[in-house]
Parts: structure tokens; sequence; C-alpha cells
């Protein structure tokens, strides 16, 4: 009922008895439990058609706050957000992942209480944290694990820490998996299929399916950056096998290609810096890159048939040389039924993706049916 008035397709009585099937006493007693709880609020009365008209209800973004975190390998980005998603206020800091748990969560934790302060909220008011990791998340527990640019935070218990602080839920994933629901949620959400890929030092990709994130048995779903390209078995990847994608389109494996071709570049970020000054060496190699990426996207395209592919991430920012590599061979090699209304587009939120996707995963999972049932059983607070 929750989901039929947040989304605007039922607003009254008589419309939650049409659209559940429930009885008009059933939708009458959890209607009162929403109001109660404030989830759900009396609007403008609907237009009459003589008589009294009927009680119109909507849905509260005001019910309370959510914390968003997306934390990067070098610069990280919070937010308070309402319940529908929308930023009430943000911060930005360079600060670097690899300074470990205990300094980047003392940091995040003054940042949050920062935040709320300035929207005049407190913790009561924050009913739930999402906090986005550059590397793999065990998502029920809420745990890194073994991530390699992560060092200290192997098994460190962030959900767990952040919950006993805030007594909220406490959702931890992958970035790559929230910039994914970011960017459905901003833009796609008319497609229920979505692949989100990353191009920065490394290469990941999210996975968006009947608009939830995929995340796989073990949540290592959408891990393309360490799938075998042909032809290049000559290139160590860091995981140690040979011939990954990362070790050849990588951000960080073209920097090392142009430093060896007398083009020095540090990272992924002085690769994009080439291509917009027209070194012919770095556009060449970007466009290579797009195609080899576009050889392993063929394939997930004939496997998952997604009705778009958004590419993010530094090397995104290569004008149109690597989208230009990536539709050639997409658009060559996966089937015509997968490609006849595929669209593959360039990121609109950039960096701010993953914070917005952040917020989207908790207010997702604390609105879901279950959760509220549960809070309904409870005795309200
Ligand atoms: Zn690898």
């Amino acid at each position: 009922m929750l989901r039929l008035i947040r989304d605007g397709r039922a607003r009254t009585h008589a419309e939650l008895v049409e659209l559940t099937g429930l009885s008009r006493s059933t939708v009458a007693q959890r209607v009162d439990s929403l109001l109660t709880r404030r989830l759900v609020v009396p609007a403008e009365p609907g237009a009459s058609r003589g008589g009294r008209p009927p009680r119109t209800f909507a849905f509260n973004r005001d019910a309370g706050v959510v914390l968003a975190a997306d934390l990067g390998a070098t610069h990280s980005r919070v937010a308070v957000t309402d319940m529908a998603g929308d930023v009430l206020a943000e911060a930005r800091e360079d600060i670097p992942i690899a300074s470990g748990p205990e300094i980047v969560l003392a940091w995040l934790e003054e940042t949050f209480d920062g935040l709320l302060k300035e929207v005049k909220r407190g913790a009561d008011d924050v009913q739930g944290i999402g906090v986005g990791v550059p590397g793999p998340v065990e998502f029920v527990t809420g745990t890194p694990v073994a991530p390699p640019i992560m060092p200290g935070w192997d098994g460190y218990g962030v959900a767990g820490r952040l919950r006993d602080r805030y007594n909220a839920p406490v959702l931890v994933d992958n970035d790559v998996n929230i910039m994914a629901l970011g960017e459905y949620w901003s833009r796609w959400r008319d497609t229920d299929h979505l692949l989100f890929v990353k191009v920065g030092t490394g290469i990941g990709c999210g996975v968006i399916t009947d608009g939830r994130i995929h995340r796989g048995a073990q949540g290592a779903a959408g891990d393309i950056g360490h799938i075998h390209v042909p032809d290049h078995d000559d290139v160590i990847c860091r995981c140690g096998n040979l011939g990954c994608l990362e070790a050849i389109a990588g951000g960080g494996a073209m920097a090392t290609t142009l430093t060896n071709l007398g083009v020095p570049a540090q990272n992924s970020r002085d690769v994009v810096r080439h291509v917009r000054d027209g070194r012919p060496e770095a556009m060449r190699l970007v466009r290579q890159a797009g195609r080899e990426l576009g050889g392993v996207l063929a394939s997930a395209v004939n496997f998952f048939n997604p009705g778009v592919i958004v590419i993010g991430g530094d090397i995104a920012h290569a004008d149109e040389h690597l989208l230009a590599g990536v539709r050639e061979v997409v658009y060559r090699r996966s089937t015509a039924l997968a490609t006849r209304s595929i669209r593959i587009a360039r990121s609109t939120l950039d960096d701010r993706a993953g914070v917005l996707g952040a917020a989207v995963m908790v207010i997702e999972a604390v609105l879901a049916p279950e959760a509220i049932d549960q809070a309904m059983a409870a005795p309200a607070a």
C-alpha cells in the first residue's frame, strides 16, 4: 500500500481497495497505522464529484532522513536526504580510504553529525544509513572482504559500528553497485535492466535487474574487470591472472602504456587530459580500450539483454572516444534482438551517482513491504 501511495498511484481508500483487492476495513486499518507512523500524511482533497470529497493521502517524504556516503579511493561524498532521496545537505572531502577504518569512519560520523545539525535533525530522525566502499563487500554483514585498495578494512564491521551509533539499519555495498542504482533511479527507471560500467583506474560493473541491484551469491556479480580478453596473455593483472580486461583497458594500464610511449601519465585523469589535449597516442589508446571493453560487454549483452548500458568513471570523460569504441563492438558482436533498442550512454550524475544510490538503496530497504510490516507489528514509538 505504501508503494502505491509513494508512486502516486493511489490517493484514497477507494483507490487502495481497488488496487490491492483488500477489504475496506483492512485498508482503513493499515492507512491508520501509516498515518500514526507519519509515513503517510493527509493531502489536499481530490476533485469532488458532488458531495463530500474523499479523504486523500500522500507519502510523507519528511518522515525521517537517510544518511548516505560514497567512500572513494581518494575522495568521498556524504549526504543527508529525505525519504524520497532528495539531497538536503551534502559534503565532499579528499580523504584517502587507505587511511584505514578508524580515521575514515570517525571523519564520516563527524560529517554525518554536522550535516544533521545543518538540516536541524537529530540522530532520532535517521531512518537508515547507506555506505558505498571501493572494494568487495559481504552485503549481508556489511563487511569489506579482502579489498585490494583498502588496507585495514578487511573484515571490519562497518555496518555494525554505524548501527550502534545511530540505532538505525545500515547497508554497506560496493561503490559500483550503488552507482548503478543511482543512475537507474535518476534517469533510467523506464528500463528495468541496466548495466553501469565504471572505467577508472580499474573496471567494474553494477547490474540492475527488475529495478534492483543484482549482487549474485557472494556479492561478486559484475566483476567484468577480470574477464579474460583474447590475445593479451602477455599482460599480467594485479589479480595474478593473465590478460584481464582491467589490465588492458583500465585507466591505470593506459597510464602505464602512455608513459612507455613517451607521454607521461600517472593515472586515469592524466590519460583523459592527454585525450582532451588532442594527443593522438592517447586518443588511439582510449578508443582501443573502448573496443576491448565493448568485446566483453557484447558478451554481457547477449547474456543479460540490458535496456541500457551507462558508462561512468574518470575515463568516461575522454569525450566520445571511449563510447565510440564500445558502441562499435557491441553493435557488431551482439545479437540483433539484444541490440535492437539498447542505449549506450555516458553517466550524467558523475561522482554523485554513488551517494544518491546509497540513499536509494536504504530507502527501498526501509520502505519495503516486509520492513514496514515488521515495524507495524512492533509498538509505535
Ligand atoms: Zn585480473
